[in-house]
């Protein structure tokens, strides 16, 4: 595989036809060639001789990837740049699809905007915001050379024990459809008459997006990451088949297999949902792509050898494997299974057409490299502007004073002396939740942006003072004369399986801190959470007011420009508000529903 493929090439001709290209380029890949299309790897592992050699498909910075320290949005478009290299000193000459998780803005890059998590984005019921949320972070993901990003994630969350419940724009399959026109703005708006289900991406400023996880992840029984749905087929399309509808109208390229199953099988060997549904019935022409070591994972809980989970996969429907590691293996094994006929050549053909069609689509073969023009959008003024706006209209307002004649919200910018409390008040990282720099998060200064108590002190004015206690005790209120105070709590970071949680209750101090503080002054408090929490009733009792803000992300100065009055508040509430775990699952329409504050809930102080 030395020698580069002529220059005059069908394929290589942007004047022909997407299908022509695919085929003529499809012709002259051998086995060797398809198989290294199919596979996606891991930034570590990546080499430019193995892209080169292998011809491989795409690499990934994902959720479990070392995090590229320090890096600057420069170093990501060098580092992309140079794998790129090496794709098209292959034989053929085919790009590499480098992909991420942005899945609230260019999450992985230090100094990019971070939206807030898709929760926040379903309590706004802003269609229109969500499309230009799209629209900037498919700016800042391609001014790194980054033409690729596994979101959104359409997962309708119908039990908030799930750790992923943060990831879902709602329980409502409603709220979530609406917010799929994300994808509008990430690839672009396809043109009148678009065929449905074909791919689509309008240019250099746009990314493939990635609809997850196909299908029924938020639907498992208990809410168990990876767990099992446990529905009917009729149950399953009436409750989680609708955002994928809407995304497919919409030419959203890329489609990833969810880890969870569907009555005991896994999606990622379901041959009925992925290619007699999403690819036959649904007509979708875009590639299927396994989730991170998904095809591993067919193999738990019983144990089988990787020979079965490849040939079962890809059997069933996918078509690009996030391996993302042992891509040797992966490889020779394929090879196998095809020289065997455990996997037939019209099936290896039809996903490397699938792969190749959404590459020419993206015009990676015209344009594989870096824009730099863009580097100055990676977190600019303008899209902190727009995280501002999204944070203002997600906080959901859940009770304003304990006599609602005399609500304690908008504050008076003039009063005295505020005391701010806790450590979510100021702490960009818990304020971002997961998937924010690195996979899992942290606390602390992670990125810039910031935290709801630098938005406090700026929309004061100079007669009032700001006191901040991370963690206060009786003393800190003698002598202060505090006319009320705002009380920041929340949850740590957490992704996937380990956010899974059975309790829901508010950790850290951030009882005993409502109650000191509630007991003294009027206080407001505001929730961090990737999703309700349980509240007992004598501790609501003890709050004048309460507000859910979700992840907010970056830019905590949009909960002040409400909290103060600049803004009323707008946010619905995207989830049913249980009582208690034990009524879990809650959901609308359930007979015997009977919330703390029902799906849709949210008060205004106007
Ligand atoms: C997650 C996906 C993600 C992938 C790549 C997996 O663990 O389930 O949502 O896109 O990792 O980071």
């Amino acid at each position: 595989m030395s020698k580069t493929e002529e220059p005059q090439c069908i394929y290589r001709n942007s004047n022909e036809p997407v299908e022509v290209r695919v085929r003529d380029l499809l012709s002259r890949m051998m086995l060797r060639e398809k198989l290294g299309q199919m596979t996606q790897i891991e930034r570590s592992v990546a080499n430019p001789s193995a892209i080169r050699d292998l011809c491989i498909g795409s690499v990934l910075s994902g959720g479990g990837s070392a995090p590229f320290d320090g890096a600057s949005a420069t170093d990501w478009a060098d580092m992309v740049d140079s794998f790129q290299k090496a794709a098209i000193q292959s034989r053929l000459g085919v790009p590499i699809l480098y992909a991420t998780d942005a899945v609230h803005g260019h999450n992985n890059v230090y100094g990019a905007t971070i939206f807030p998590h898709n929760i926040g984005l379903g309590a706004t019921r802003d269609a229109d915001l969500v499309q230009r949320i799209g629209v900037a972070t498919a700016l800042e993901v391609r001014a790194t050379g980054i033409p690729y990003t596994f979101a959104p994630c359409v997962a309708v969350c119908k039990d908030p024990r799930w750790g992923r419940c943060y990831e879902s724009f709602s329980e409502d399959t409603e709220v979530v459809r609406k917010m799929t026109l994300v994808v509008v703005g990430l690839q672009g708006l396809p043109p009148e008459g678009h065929p449905k289900g074909y791919p689509y991406v309008a240019g250099r400023k746009n990314v493939i997006a990635c609809a997850k996880h196909f299908i029924g992840d938020g639907g498992t029984d208990r809410g168990i990451n990876e767990g099992n749905t446990i529905l009917s087929f009729d149950e399953l399309e009436r409750n989680h088949m609708e955002p994928y509808l809407e995304c497919l109208s919409q030419g959203v390229s890329t489609i990833m297999a969810s880890y969870s199953s569907w009555n005991g099988r896994k999606l990622h060997s379901d041959y009925f949902l992925l290619t007699c549904i999403l690819k036959g019935k649904l007509g979708f022409k875009g590639f299927v792509i396994s989730d991170w070591e998904g095809i591993d994972r067919l193999s738990q809980p019983h144990g089988s050898n990787y020979h079965y989970c490849i040939s079962a996969s890809i059997n069933a429907g996918v078509d690009m494997v996030m391996v993302p590691f042992r891509y040797n293996e992966f490889m020779d094994a394929l090879v196998y299974l095809v020289e065997s006929g455990e996997i037939p050549m019209s099936r290896i053909d039809d996903a490397v057409e699938r792969i190749l069609r959404v590459k020419f689509v993206a015009g990676l073969f015209e344009h594989p490299f870096t824009d730099r023009s863009l580097l100055d959008m990676v977190g600019c003024k303008m899209h902190r502007k727009l995280a501002q706006e999204a944070v203002r209209k997600s906080l959901v307002l859940l009770k304003n004073g304990k006599d609602p004649a005399k609500p304690l919200l908008p504050f008076d910018r003039k009063a005295q002396r505020i005391l701010v409390a806790g450590r979510h008040a100021d702490d960009l990282g818990l304020q971002c939740g997961g998937w924010s720099i690195t996979w899992q998060g942290s606390s602390g200064r992670i990125t810039t942006g910031t935290t709801i108590l630098d938005g406090i002190k700026e929309a004061v004015g100079d007669e009032t003072e700001v006191i901040y206690e991370e963690c206060p005790s009786p003393a800190t209120f003698v002598g202060q004369g505090f006319s009320f105070a705002i009380v920041i709590v929340g949850e740590a970071t957490y992704v996937e399986s380990m956010g899974d949680n059975s309790e829901l209750t508010i950790p850290f101090n951030g009882i005993d801190m409502v109650n000191l503080v509630a007991d003294r002054v009027p206080t407001l408090v505001i929730l961090i959470s990737g999703r309700p929490l349980v509240l007992e009733p004598w501790l609501l009792e003890r709050m004048e007011a309460l507000v859910a803000a979700w992840l907010p992300g970056s830019e905590g100065r949009g909960v002040a420009d409400v909290i103060f009055g600049d803004y009323d508040f707008e946010g619905l509430l995207p989830m049913s508000w249980p009582r208690m775990v034990d009524q879990l699952p809650l959901n609308k329409g359930d007979q015997s529903y009977d919330p703390l504050f029902p799906l849709g809930f949210g008060l205004r102080t106007k």
